[in-house]
């Protein structure tokens, strides 16, 4: 019999492949198949007729198969399967691509609902790769209706997660309500297992915005419970203090090639009086991407180390925390400072004395560093630090609460280390405060002098070659160039790029004679760490990558950013993209490119070009989000929000005073087995993307 707990592979159809690629989205149990929600969902409650299809409309068409069969393309080597499909109105080419097996699913004949958009190619209006079903009775759940649309890797279809996921829908009822039936009543909320049926499959919009709500409230709630906890921990703790060093720290500015701007100078001054207290600091640095957050978090490790602590700096990515300890190494050159660096394919110990790299084990890094940087790999059971003072989170966002839970336990001493995190998040303070009520915040709003605004542009494929002989001239000049992808490989769906693709297509084609690079996700760590650094060094003047360069890399030189198939980010990390360039006084380039002439689509990508501010464009990447479609979950920089918004100010309120209002009266949440339940699964069980 089915319950929540079932292992994956034991529900009617998984097989060992399918639960491997479900394992790699967190899907380990029907009930992890439940949490896992839609991001948005096609409307496709209204049925068109063929003769009233619009170009460029996403419609639900039911006809009948006329005629259908398998082709190959003459110069790609591509599979194409054609089929026309007829109502009582008119009839319609449909194409896929590369699924030959298509035609042993459908024959002249079949009914079938077909749901996708409207387009025009030389033979008139024509659907590519619809989403097909076949009409056997009125239970159609792909096609018909607000279908549900997931986040998901392209080896696991939305069909099977749909059908996967129909099949233990009722499973829901015996989801456990966990909340009180007053913070229900009083809030308005969907019991949980209602909620939890209608996200997958509402009947309407109201469906959708009501169970939104419940699931958005749940987040909300355990955030503020697990930060008014932290906070009260923090309280009962002691830290050691750390003086002020005011003659070394003003050694280390000096020595700086540019001038702190005014909010750096606050910024660091905020936080070196934190750390002059006996009480844990819990600061949040948050300052848009580029506006010079690692110098601030070198001066306090500095402090830290005159006042000989050790300093740790977590960070998401090997590729950053390489980078960082490369230039934060340089930065304290003249300090005599131990830098080592901790992740899965480096261990480096950095003695500036003799500005030598050393290779070690993390034993013997962590003993011997003042300040240690590093990944995830930080996190190992047997890394423990004996003077920790200072504990860095850089891209924050990235990492979930029992991680940076876990790093700040790595301290072996009774003293609890001051933590600083810090972020590109563009959330406003009040907001920042009222969900994280632990926190004090430290903003960096000014960028640094003398930085141009980054020219932003969306290219059409006609102008495509005049944009790559902007980009010659570009590395003539001695520039460097991001190009970005949404995809690493070849894909069915057509048009999409990948990373591979591109960068052949350049390589052979376009700049023969440039030296280029590719990163994307599955090059191994100790390649990428070296194509990186080729980069760094100006060696590779062209780096084809995909989102993995989202976050935190710094190559001050590189000034195009030329991003493909723009469509398919998110308006936030479009923004992070553009980030990597401008980053020093020449002026700097990003170039949008997409196949996807929608109106929404457009109006996105004109936000980018209008406006250099990532809070203004998360706002309004809201706005022109409809109520079926809502943030992804890495965009937002709150992994435990998968579907709350930070614009929600109402709720986060109303999810604020109930938390309030149970740890007034009971701390330990001892009178609430069912809430200290499921907070201490929160913590144990946030996993990173
Ligand atoms: P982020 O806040 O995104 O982490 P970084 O700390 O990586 O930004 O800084 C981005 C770049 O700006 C780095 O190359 C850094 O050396 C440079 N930088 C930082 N502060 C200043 C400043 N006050 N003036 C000029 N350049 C600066
Ligand atoms: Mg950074």
């Amino acid at each position: 019999m089915l319950t929540l707990t079932t292992e994956i592979i034991n529900i009617n159809k998984v097989g060992k492949v399918i639960a491997q690629r479900l394992k790699k989205l967190n899907i380990q149990t029907a009930q992890d198949l439940l949490y896992f929600f839609p991001f948005r969902y096609e409307n496709y409650s209204q049925l068109s007729k063929i003769n009233n299809l619009k170009i460029g409309d996403n419609v639900n068409i039911v006809g009948t198969v006329e005629l259908i069969q398998n082709k190959r393309s003459p110069r790609k080597r591509i599979n194409i399967t054609e089929c026309l499909v007829s109502d009582d109105s008119a009839s319609i080419k449909i194409i896929w691509f590369n699924q030959p097996f298509i035609i042993k699913n459908l024959h002249s004949g079949d009914k079938i609902s077909l749901a996708g958009k409207v387009e025009e190619d030389f033979s008139g209006v024509i659907m590519k790769s619809p989403i097909y079903e076949k009409i056997y009775s009125n239970a159609n759940i792909h096609t018909q209706g607000m279908v549900p649309v997931y986040h998901s890797t392209s080896n696991i279809t939305q069909k099977q997660i749909r059908f996967l996921t129909k099949q233990i829908i009722d499973l829901t009822d015996k989801i456990e309500e966990w909340l009180t039936d007053d913070i229900i009543k009083n809030n308005s909320l969907l019991p949980l297992n209602q909620a939890l049926k209608k996200i997958h499959f509402p009947l309407n919009n109201n469906d959708i915005l009501n169970a939104r709500k419940r699931i958005a409230f749940d987040e909300l709630f355990l955030l503020q419970l697990q930060s008014q906890i932290t906070k009260k921990e923090l309280k009962n703790n002691k830290a050691k203090k750390i003086k002020f060093i005011k003659k070394e720290t003003q050694k280390f500015v000096n020595n700086l090639p540019f001038k702190l701007t005014d909010d750096q100078k606050k910024s660091a001054w905020q936080i070196l009086q934190d750390l002059e207290k006996d009480i844990p600091m819990s600061r949040l640095l948050e300052g848009d991407v580029g506006s010079g957050k690692t110098v601030v978090a070198v001066m306090a490790m500095l402090n830290v180390v005159l006042n000989k602590k050790q300093a740790v700096l977590m960070v998401p990515t090997e590729i950053l925390a390489k980078q960082h300890f490369e230039s934060i190494s340089k930065m304290l050159a003249d300090f005599k400072i131990t830098v080592g660096l901790i992740t899965r394919s480096n261990k480096l110990i950095n003695k500036n004395l003799k500005n030598k790299k050393q290779k070690l084990n993390s034993k013997i890094i962590t003993q011997n560093s003042q300040i240690i940087i590093g990944t995830h790999a930080l996190l190992q059971k047997k890394i423990k630090f004996d003077n920790l003072a200072l504990v860095i989170i850089d891209e924050q966002h990235r990492f979930g609460v029992k991680q940076r839970k876990s790093i700040i336990e790595k301290s072996n001493s009774k003293y609890f280390p001051h933590l600083l995190s810090m972020t590109a998040t563009p959330i406003p303070r009040s907001l920042a405060l009222a969900l994280y009520g632990d926190l004090n915040v430290s903003i960096i709003n000014e960028m640094p002098k003398g930085r141009k605004n980054i020219i932003t542009k969306i290219i059409s494929e006609q102008k495509r070659n005049d944009a790559y002989k902007f980009i010659k001239e570009q590395i003539k000049n001695n520039k460097q160039i991001f190009v970005i992808c949404p995809l690493i490989d070849i894909s069915d769906k057509m048009g999409v790029k990948s990373a591979k693709e591109e960068y052949k297509k350049l390589n052979e084609k376009i700049f023969p004679d440039i030296k280029i690079g590719i990163l994307h996700g599955k090059i191994k760590s100790k390649e990428k760490n070296q194509i990186m650094l080729d980069f760094l060094n100006n060696k590779i003047k062209i780096l084809v990558a995909t989102s993995v360069v989202e976050v935190g890399v710094d190559i001050p030189n590189a000034t195009v950013m030329m991003i493909e198939g723009a469509d398919r980010f998110g308006l936030a990390q479009l923004h992070q993209f553009r980030g990597r360039v401008g980053r020093s006084e020449y002026q700097s380039y990003c170039f949008l490119f997409s196949d996807n002439e929608s109106k929404k689509t457009l109006d996105r990508l004109n936000a980018l070009t209008k406006y250099n501010n990532g809070f203004e464009l998360a706002k309004i990447d809201l706005k022109l989000r409809g109520p079926g479609e809502i943030y992804g979950t890495s965009q937002k920089g709150f992994p435990e929000l998968k579907i709350a918004s930070l614009f929600d100010y109402q709720l986060i309120n109303q999810a604020k005073i109930e938390a309030e209002k149970i740890i007034i009266k009971d701390p330990e949440l001892n009178n609430h087995p069912k809430i200290k339940n499921k907070l201490n699964k929160l913590i144990n069980n946030t996993h990173l993307e």
